[in-house]
């Protein structure tokens, strides 16, 4: 049973270097009948499941006018939500205005993403962003006196020239929001960005190690739970939509370049807004057979600081996940704990998890 579902807006006022993501430039001239073509794509195949989360991400969905959200929350509103729902947006602090935020409030929007990924301005250069101190202070205190308090801000690191120092900063203004949630990217140039055609190289791989070791030690002591690999939350304020990625659970995915993973196929749209617009929706189609799921379920279980649940394994799939594949090696290595239901990656190995997870796959019996 279906209970999430993703929605993208793909426009942006400025394309940043490092950006990898579905998106292009926001002319108006796309954005009404994308919205159409948005609609038509949920009318086709959303079957009226009731969900217990929409993330509607980006690109950069508060980069639409006030009206358009308007247009946006009407066609959303067709999906049926449970009164648990996580409703979240994503935005940047520029283009969510005070009135944007009171319209997420009165559609019932209760959780804000907010990509702020750097307050220093040698960073905010390199990334080609933008970001206002006392603008952003002045939003999060709205949006929190008008009562969303579950808000989160994206922090990237390991930007060529950073030092510890400047990212000490970073965390320095975090704290001052006081904010529940921090999701964290280390810098990867990726193909056909801006970076990568500038043939920018990555940070020093140790000095990458070293930023994510002291963001980990600096959150801890600020009070939040490292519950996934780049996720950092204060108590019950996990992301539920994002969780529901890494337990390996089906969600519909609406829009340019969105994933979903529906019965058992793992689609891709276009990024083609052309196509979109013309109502051809889909790029390609992963059918998911029984041992691609179950390699699915390890690669994102393993991603949570409570790993793979031993019991639900077993109810899932039929079978022991420890007759499956050669874990052993890797416990008495310390590379991962077993402990009670739960088959982790401990904390101080996640920088690694990757190699992990590679090892114990290829360990298959
Ligand atoms: S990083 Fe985000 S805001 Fe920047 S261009 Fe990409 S989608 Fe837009």
């Amino acid at each position: 049973m279906i209970k999430s579902c993703y929605i993208h807006i793909p426009f942006c006022n400025n394309i940043c270097s490092y950006c990898d993501f579905p998106k292009i430039y926001n002319m108006e001239k796309y954005r009404s009948k994308y919205l159409d073509s948005l609609e038509k794509e949920i009318d086709s195949i959303y079957k009226g499941e009731i969900l217990d989360t929409i993330y509607i991400g980006g690109g950069t969905p508060s980069c639409l006018d006030i009206n358009e959200l308007k247009r946006l929350f009407s066609i959303i509103k067709k999906l049926k939500v449970s009164d648990k729902i996580e409703f979240t947006i994503e935005g940047n602090f520029e283009s969510t205005t005070k009135e944007k935020i009171d319209l997420y409030k009165e559609v019932g929007i209760n959780r804000l993403s907010f990509g702020l990924e750097s307050i220093n301005k040698d960073n905010l250069l390199f990334l080609e962003r933008e970001a206002n101190k006392e603008d952003i202070i002045d939003k999060i205190k709205y949006c929190k006196e008008i009562g969303i308090n579950n808000i989160n801000i994206d922090l990237i690191y390991a930007i060529p020239n950073e030092t510890i120092d400047i990212l000490k900063e970073d965390i320095e203004f975090i704290k001052e929001l006081n904010i529940s949630h921090i999701s964290t990217y280390s810098l990867i140039i990726e193909p056909h960005t801006k970076l990568s055609i500038r043939n920018t190289k990555s940070i020093d791989a140790d000095v990458d190690s070293e930023m994510y070791e002291f963001i980990c030690k600096e959150l801890k002591s600020l009070g939040f739970n490292h519950y996934e690999i780049s996720n950092f939350a204060k108590k019950g304020y996990e992301s539920k939509h994002n969780t529901c990625y890494w337990d390996n659970k089906k969600y519909y995915g609406f829009g340019l370049g969105a994933s979903s993973y529906i019965d058992n196929k793992r689609i891709t749209n276009t990024r083609s807004i052309n196509k979109y617009i013309d109502g051809i929706y889909r790029l390609e189609e992963e059918i998911i057979n029984n041992h691609n799921e179950i390699e699915y379920e390890i690669l994102l279980n393993l991603r949570k600081n409570t790993g793979i649940s031993l019991i639900n394994f077993k109810k899932k799939f039929k079978k022991n996940l420890l007759d499956l594949y050669n874990y052993k090696d890797l416990v008495d290595k310390g590379f991962l704990i077993l402990k009670d239901d739960n088959l982790y990656i401990p904390e101080s190995k996640w920088y690694v998890s990757n190699e992990i997870i590679v090892e114990l796959l290829e360990g298959e019996y």
